[in-house]
């Protein structure tokens, strides 16, 4: 809901100078710290020239970094630009490489991909939220349909949206083996067959870690993490880095939890894994100095079809500044 206000927020100041002329004061206002740094999340690039406006804007308004240089800050090896920013996608699509790549290597920004090792292989299911997705945009079923996630309305597109972003929250509730499983029946359901799988295997991704892609780890399955126990989550955690490793030779230690779910105990999981890193959702700026957070960085998710305004503005809500102003109202 927030996301969708501030879409349209950001739709209205567009056309608006003032807006413009306020967002470029409070960019410029931005403390020159070396401490502080925002990370972008992306997944789908469907829209090459609206990524490449955001990435030609980043170019000339921050400081875009490696995953080497935020690992070699955060070992106290040296400080951090200023204005420093992580770009991240997540979940591995094609698109990544056949549209993302070739704009971020033209402006020569670094970038780390975190893989879902189970889903590089070949013959990989489609992820479930694609196959749920898939489903509703392409069945021509009006009549109601009963599902675990209730009785869903299909007569209008709007309904039909509705109930994908309903099923959609609800798979992420459920033990997560059984989302595939409820996502397959769904489209059987809809009468819709269930569409391939759209993420790079384990060839694309050597030849993208060969060119300069840095490659991290987001567990086998994609599942929700604080829905598994303790050892399913282990397995999931460990065994991608395993994989990851096996495929793909040595890879950084980092980490992004699939949909930004977790618990206190998956934070010892990956602790005790090695990785150093590890990014959640949560939107906002992170400071080096925090050495707790470590295993629970924040990140900026964008879509890649966003505006430059919708950008701009997504980076200053989540900005160093703000994150100060957050903490003083909750008292430090
Ligand atoms: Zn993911």
């Amino acid at each position: 809901m927030e996301d969708r206000l501030s879409k349209s927020f950001a739709r209205t100041v567009t056309n608006s100078s003032l807006a413009n002329r306020l967002m470029s004061l409070l960019e410029q206002l931005r403390p020159a710290s070396p401490h502080h740094f925002q990370a972008l999340t992306y997944h789908r690039v469907l829209d090459g020239d609206a990524f490449a406006a955001q990435m030609a804007f980043l170019v000339d308004h921050y400081r875009v970094i490696g995953m080497d240089t935020l690992l070699a800050a955060t070992e106290g090896r040296h400080s951090l630009p200023p204005h420093a920013l992580l770009i991240t996608f997540d979940d591995a699509y094609q698109d990544f490489a056949e549209v993302a790549w070739p704009i971020l290597q033209w402006h020569g920004l670094p970038v780390t991909l975190f893989v879902p090792s189970g889903f590089a292989q070949e013959k990989a299911p489609a992820f479930w939220w694609d196959v749920v997705e898939h489903a509703f945009l392409h069945t021509e079923r009006l009549e109601p349909l009963e599902t675990s996630a209730g009785r869903l309305s299909l007569e209008s597109e709007a309904q039909r949206r509705q109930a994908l972003r309903r099923v959609k929250r609800y798979l992420w509730s459920v033990p997560p083996a059984r989302a595939p499983h409820e996502a397959r029946r769904l489209t059987a359901d809809l009468s819709v067959a269930p569409p391939e799988s759209r993420a790079l295997g384990w060839g694309e991704l050597r030849r993208l870690a060969a060119e300069g892609v840095t490659i991290g780890a987001h567990t086998r399955n994609h599942p929700n993490l604080a829905r598994l126990n303790r050892e399913a989550a282990r397995e999931e955690i460990a065994g991608s880095w395993h994989d990851l490793c096996t495929h793909m030779g040595s890879v950084a230690p980092v980490f992004a939890y699939p949909g930004g779910h977790y618990r206190h105990e998956t934070v010892e999981l990956v602790a005790e894994a090695g990785f150093k890193l590890a990014f959640t959702t949560q939107r906002g700026a992170n400071d080096i100095r925090e050495k707790q957070s470590y295993l629970e960085l924040r990140r900026i998710n964008v879509s890649a079809q966003a505006t430059v305004p919708e950008l701009r503005m997504r980076l200053l809500q989540a900005a160093p500044l703000f994150n100060r102003f957050h903490g003083s109202l909750k008292g430090g």
